[in-house]
């Protein structure tokens, strides 16, 4: 079978260009290209209207507001419970703010933080939980939040791939103290890069406001900030594309359950909790094992189809860290789990072909 053209795992969605280009005018005339601009602050707006999240704060990426979450709630210093399977921003942002990442292994069905095992990792020198709603799929919120709670610990979820997704019919970046989505290009909705911040606690989210721009307002300095500001450019491909949100959501619905009714129970597929409206990000499979996922992945591969073995490595087996904390659910599927293509515009005799390969190859 072959293909008319390369697929890879995702391909940006890029708007109408005379919808993009109505915003580049506003930033023309205003000549304000940055320092949270009309553009910015509409997009906050609207990205709030629209996903049931109050007051969410617009920031120059993700990473750049896991980083800022974890010095609004104090964060400096001490252990953080986290999942092990994420991608490494999540990792890098806790030991970037000098913490030390206790990793808690994930539900093998959700593949999110199990919280069964949150009692283990926690020690005197526990500051926070910082789990994350992996593909989409909500985390053990009321599990987590309960021991958090119990013991005297600040949750920050990583939200990045939570966006547009809802858990009890309450968006999933609502959970927690602070929740951290992203809107970098390969996410389902994006300004090439981005990020959105939630804080429950209105003074949360003005310490978050003032740290994203280094700390002060005009002449008032209040604490050390960093520049992490959403630029008005990137903010006019955001509205430009929060139009098209409901039929981003819903193309990716269709490819979805093509995918379901062609592979079946051919190939393993993580189980979200029943009660959430998935946002559909991404599509995992879960392989035999990592002989059959690497067959695969090799024969899609010839066909110019190139899936994203995601995520891989597990985070706890990184060179880097000092010392090594088994996570073997985490290790295990990590080793035999990739994302296919999925994308607005992937078309239905693509998915067929992708799936017939898939079926041909196990
Ligand atoms: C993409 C991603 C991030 C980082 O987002 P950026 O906006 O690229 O900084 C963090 N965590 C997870 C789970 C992600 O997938």
């Amino acid at each position: 079978m072959r293909l008319k053209r390369k697929i890879y795992v995702t391909s940006t969605y890029l708007p109408p260009k005379e919808e993009f280009l109505r915003y580049v005018d506003a930033f023309y005339a205003s000549r304000q290209l940055t320092n949270l601009g009309p553009l910015q602050t509409e997009l906050e707006e609207k990205l709030g209207a629209r996903l049931g999240v109050e007051e969410p704060l617009c920031v120059g990426n993700a990473t750049l507001g896991l980083m800022l979450a974890l010095r609004a709630l104090d964060l400096t210093e001490g252990e953080i419970i986290t999942t092990p399977f994420s991608y490494v921003a999540t990792l890098s942002s806790i030991l970037w703010e000098r913490c030390t990442p206790v990793f808690a292994d994930i539900r093998a069905d959700s593949l999110t933080l199990d919280p069964a095992l949150l009692q283990k990792a926690l020690s005197p020198r526990t500051r926070a939980i910082l789990p994350v709603h992996v593909f989409g799929y909500a985390c053990a919120v009321d599990e987590i939040d309960a021991f958090a709670a119990g013991h005297g610990l600040k949750v920050i979820y990583d939200a990045a791939h939570a966006l547009g997704a809802k858990l009890r019919g309450r968006s999933l970046l609502t959970y927690g103290d602070v929740s951290v989505s992203s809107m970098h290009a390969t996410k389902l909705l994006h300004t090439a890069e981005g990020g959105l911040i939630w804080a429950g606690a209105a003074a949360t989210r003005r310490r978050l406001e003032l740290l994203r721009r280094c700390g002060h307002n005009y002449d008032e300095y209040y604490e050390p900030g960093i520049n992490a500001k959403l630029s008005e450019p990137h903010a006019a491909l955001g509205l430009a594309c929060l139009r098209h949100l409901d039929e981003i959501l819903a193309a990716r619905k269709n490819l979805c359950a093509q995918y379901d009714r062609l592979l079946g129970n051919l190939v393993g597929r993580p189980a979200p909790p029943p009660d959430m409206e998935h946002n559909y990000a991404y599509y995992p499979v879960i392989f035999r094992d990592e002989t059959q996922l690497k067959r695969v992945c090799k024969a899609l591969n010839a066909s110019g189809v190139y899936p994203r073995r995601y995520f891989f490595p597990s985070l706890n087996t990184l060179p880097y860290l000092p010392v090594r904390q088994p996570c073997p659910t985490s290790e295990d599927v990590a080793t035999r789990i990739a994302c296919l293509p999925l994308f607005p515009d992937l078309l239905a005799e693509e998915v067929d072909a992708i799936c017939a390969l898939i079926r041909e190859n196990l």
